[in-house]
């Protein structure tokens, strides 16, 4: 164990080479941004007297700095759970040495899903588990309270992204798309699975932010209990087609769509059609973010405006088009100067989430 710090927290943590499930205490560190959005989050979301759940814990890291950074009265109890037995005296060590009381705060080393049946009904749920949090699922759903908010991690792209298409069948109940649009299929595709779980249980779950990376996806769920909600959810529920001969996209709720081209489309789904953000949320988070995540948070509130599923990677385009590639921002102003919404989107550089037809970003690239 080594004494690290992250945010204002110094703590106990295991150092390795390789991050794996196999440590005796689990430790990322390239999970920092992750806890740093659930902090901004928490606060924009500014609500009081919050029952907030850290099921799967590994060194207690989240959890600390949600003691540490939140504002006074916003947490009501904490309940912090690993099911590694050295959890509980590891993490009243981490307590001590950042002075943090442990006064509402509940403290077990139990399975993750036991301790979330166990509890009272749970405001806040962070289900951060190293691969897939399926298993998770069912009883993060059934005791997220009304109002809530699950966040849920998925370091499993392999499966969501559509290296391991089998995986991505038998584990989320839909076909991935291989391409420069897999990570937000991949969301998409893990937003209809926790909302199909949670539907079990009468409740409704709409995303109110969502972010990717490399290595893993990450969720925000509000959680609602209406039969209204969920049939409004399902409506929402369908296919996002693509056409590998011209790029062209279109979503619907049948598996199988012919593209403008003659071509017939490549079908990835069933998954979320619907919003990925609440905009007001993502601008309520600026104003709460650390400076070092007001750009990554700018980028997301302008591609919130913008419900187009999917984008515009200039690359491709450019490539397929045999000219050079444009800058970003030209093609953004181009495209804005005709009347049309156009912003960067954070799931992958050089791409333009836009309204405008695909012929017209095309006839831009050319110009
Ligand atoms: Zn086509």
């Amino acid at each position: 164990m080594e004494k690290l710090t992250e945010g204002k927290i110094a703590f106990f943590a295991p150092v390795a080479k390789i991050v794996s499930k196999d440590l005796e205490v689990f430790y990322n560190p390239v999970m920092q941004l992750n806890r740093d959005i659930s902090i901004t989050l928490l606060k924009a979301l500014g609500r009081k007297k919050l029952v907030i759940a850290d099921p799967l814990a590994g060194t207690g890291i989240r959890s600390l700095r949600f003691l540490k950074e939140l504002p006074k009265g916003m947490i009501e109890q904490l309940r912090v759970n690993d099911v590694n037995g050295k959890f509980p005296a590891l993490f009243k060590k981490q307590l001590k040495q950042n002075k943090l009381s442990a006064k509402n705060v509940v403290i077990s080393r139990r399975d993750a899903s036991k301790f979330m049946l166990d509890g009272p009904g749970l405001d806040y749920i962070d289900i951060d588990p190293f691969g897939s949090p399926n298993q998770f699922l069912d009883a993060a759903t059934k005791f997220i309270s009304r109002d809530g908010v699950l966040a849920v991690t998925a370091t499993d792209t392999g499966a969501l992204a559509g290296a391991f298409k089998d995986a991505c069948r038998r584990k989320y109940w839909a076909e991935p798309l291989r391409n420069e649009l897999m990570h937000e299929v991949g969301i998409r595709i893990l937003i209809r699975k926790c909302q199909l779980i949670a539907m079990q249980h009468d409740r409704a779950l709409m995303p109110i932010f969502v972010h990717s990376s490399d290595h893993y996806v990450r969720v925000y769920l509000h959680a609602e209990k209406s039969k209204e909600v969920i049939k409004t959810i399902l409506d929402r529920h369908g296919f996002v087609h693509y056409c590998n001969n011209c790029f062209a996209r279109t979503s619907s709720g049948i598996n199988v769509e012919r593209c403008a081209c003659g071509t017939i489309m490549r079908a990835a789904g069933p998954l979320w059609l619907g919003q990925l953000w609440n905009h007001a949320v993502v601008k309520k988070m600026i104003t709460k973010a650390p400076a070092h995540l007001k750009k990554f948070l700018h980028t997301i509130h302008e591609e919130s405006h913008i419900p187009e599923i999917g984008f515009y990677d200039l690359h491709k385009l450019a490539s397929a088009l045999k000219v050079p590639v444009p800058p970003t921002e030209t093609i953004l102003a181009r495209l804005r100067k005709k009347g049309f919404k156009a912003a960067q989107t954070h799931f992958r550089a050089a791409s333009v989430r836009t309204d405008a037809p695909l012929k017209v970003v095309k006839r831009i690239l050319k110009s």
